[in-house]
């Protein structure tokens, strides 16, 4: 507030909050690919909100024992921004950030970024045409456009064990690794079996005295060939044009295959279950062991991961696999419901994060001030998986059935990134004077979108031989808000054009301009 004067008195003046024309929220994979691109393509008015203090998004977050990608590196990288130079084929979790670190600071994004500043509240201005960004701490700002790249997966998942509060000593969730505490030679619990757990365990097996695993569900894993990329290999990514692109159609054809399973042949899937039975068989002889790591549900209705040291680490004389469900944590011990307590110094949740809902992260009011919490209220749902109706000009990288299963999340981010350009054309030639997806548009998209689940095995109604799983794919309401039910091409294909069709019309913007919110 500034203060000004009126006839001698000072009076209150209210300072315009500060106007960027595109704000985009995170700065992690896809708040960077946005910014790029934009200015790729000759738009430098926007500015990057960022919660933390630095670029990377989730490869900042997760800084566990043993994190990296799950997604070979060649293909896990931004098609206009690829590095020769990966270390190892699943790069590990300080090089993932080292390169979007690098990639920011090539195209000086830290000069259009304002860390440690976390958006809680976007409020729609139909009069002004222009969304109002309100900050933690209570500062605001305004932009034409808002592109919410906040991620997927990032807020942790405790759960609600009894007595964990009781615990008298460190507990810490995977994505808030506690590296001040020194593991070796400790009693340390790990709780939970995804994707995170089997990067974890591997890692601090030989460190401690003794690895308690407390699975739930037990995981399908394939081997994941990981390996360090030969210097030949390098120097060809690096010196013969054409070679890396090639190398990642190559992978990504790979990981495309394995939609044909997810959603079109089912039958496929059992190729890849024996191939995940053999692994298990090769390295745990243990049959009570092997029985009880064997899972139950078809493979792919929940991840499918990635491991070559998951099963060697469970065997180890200090590594024990429980069972059993937790019935609660005491001041020293975990107890299970067979009766049995084990003493341990340390847990380490690995149980997951909120599945994808920005509207219970952000207060987000669109047109006439309607709440996206209310409107998402039985599940979040969106058009093309990042446009709400009744939020104009709103872009939701990673929204509402975008995610995938099967492939690399930045090829989905780059349809997402292009598409966002597409409609940004439609406002500045004035063919549109705002973009927001009309309801029944985003209806019809919806329906099918449920149609096309029947078919694939994240379907619970699971016919015949397909058995279903509970899985984070599923929102709290049931629905499968997750995932795209298809190949990541045909989400592609889908993207490549906006059309005005699917959008209100100038007419109707142009009504409510005038204040009147009849639609
Ligand atoms: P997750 O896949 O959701 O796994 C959580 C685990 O915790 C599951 O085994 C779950 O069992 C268990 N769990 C949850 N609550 C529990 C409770 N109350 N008691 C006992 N067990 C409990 O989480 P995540 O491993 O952190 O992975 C999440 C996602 O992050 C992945 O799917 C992936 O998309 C991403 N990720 C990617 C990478 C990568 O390499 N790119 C690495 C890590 C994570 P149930 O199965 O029975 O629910």
């Amino acid at each position: 507030m500034r203060r000004g004067s009126l006839g001698g008195m000072p009076t209150p003046v209210v300072q315009a909050a500060e106007h960027t024309r595109i704000a985009i929220l995170g700065a992690g994979f896809g708040g960077l690919g946005m910014a790029i691109r934009l200015l790729e393509t000759g738009r430098h008015d926007f500015t990057i909100f960022e919660k933390a203090g630095g670029f990377g998004g989730t490869w900042r977050d997760n800084t566990y024992p043993g994190c990296a990608c799950d997604i070979a590196s060649h293909l896990y990288s931004f098609s206009f921004e690829q590095d020769p130079g990966w270390s190892r084929t699943y790069a590990p979790q300080p090089e993932i950030l080292r390169y979007l670190e690098r990639t920011a600071a090539k195209h000086r994004l830290d000069e259009r970024v304002r860390f440690n500043t976390e958006i809680v509240r976007l409020d729609w201005d139909d009069a002004g045409r222009r969304w109002t960004l309100t900050a933690a701490d209570g500062s605001t700002f305004t932009a034409d456009v808002v592109v919410a790249a906040v991620g997927g997966l990032h807020v942790p998942r405790v759960p609600e064990i009894p007595g964990l509060d009781r615990f008298a000593g460190p507990a810490f969730h995977s994505a808030r690794w506690r590296h001040d505490v020194d593991l070796a030679g400790r009693r340390v619990a790990v709780i939970g079996t995804g994707a995170s757990a089997i990067q974890i365990i591997p890692a601090i097996a030989p460190a401690v005295a003794k690895l308690l695993v407390f699975q739930r569900t037990p995981p399908w894993v394939l081997p994941r060939h990981d390996r360090p990329v030969s210097g030949w290999a390098r120097w060809a990514f690096e010196k013969i044009p054409g070679a890396q692109r090639l190398w990642r159609a190559l992978l990504y054809l790979e990981s495309e295959a394995i939609a044909l399973g997810f959603t079109v042949w089912p039958w496929l899937l059992g190729h890849w279950q024996r191939q995940s039975l053999s692994l298990l068989a090769r390295h745990v002889r243990d049959p009570a062991l092997r029985e009880a790591l064997t899972p139950s549900y078809t493979m792919g209705c929940k991840r499918v991961l990635l491991s070559d040291d998951y099963y060697p680490a469970l065997v180890r004389d200090n590594v024990e696999v429980s069972t059993a469900p937790i019935h609660e944590i005491r001041e020293h011990a975990i107890a299970t419901a067979d009766g049995v307590e084990r003493p341990v110094d340390v847990i380490v949740l690995a149980t997951g994060f909120r599945t994808f809902n920005p509207a219970t992260e952000i207060d987000i009011r669109g047109h006439g001030g309607r709440r996206l919490a209310d409107d998402w209220a039985a599940g979040p749902e969106a058009y093309n998986g990042l446009l709400v109706a009744g939020y104009p000009n709103l872009f939701m990288l990673m929204g509402p059935n975008s995610g995938l299963g099967h492939n690399s999340i930045v090829f989905m981010l780059e349809a997402q990134v292009r598409y966002v350009l597409a409609c940004l054309g439609l406002l500045e030639s004035g063919r549109l004077p705002v973009v927001e997806v009309r309801e029944e548009v985003q209806r019809a998209f919806n329906e099918t979108l449920r149609r096309r689940f029947h078919r694939t095995v994240w379907e619970a109604a699971g016919t015949g031989a397909r058995r279903p799983c509970s899985t984070w794919y599923r929102d709290p309401a049931g629905r499968l808000s997750a995932l795209w039910p298809g190949f990541s091409a045909s989400y592609w294909w889908r993207l490549r054009r906006a059309h005005p069709r699917d959008f209100v019309a100038a007419s109707t913007a142009a009504s409510r301009t005038m204040g009147d919110s009849h639609r």
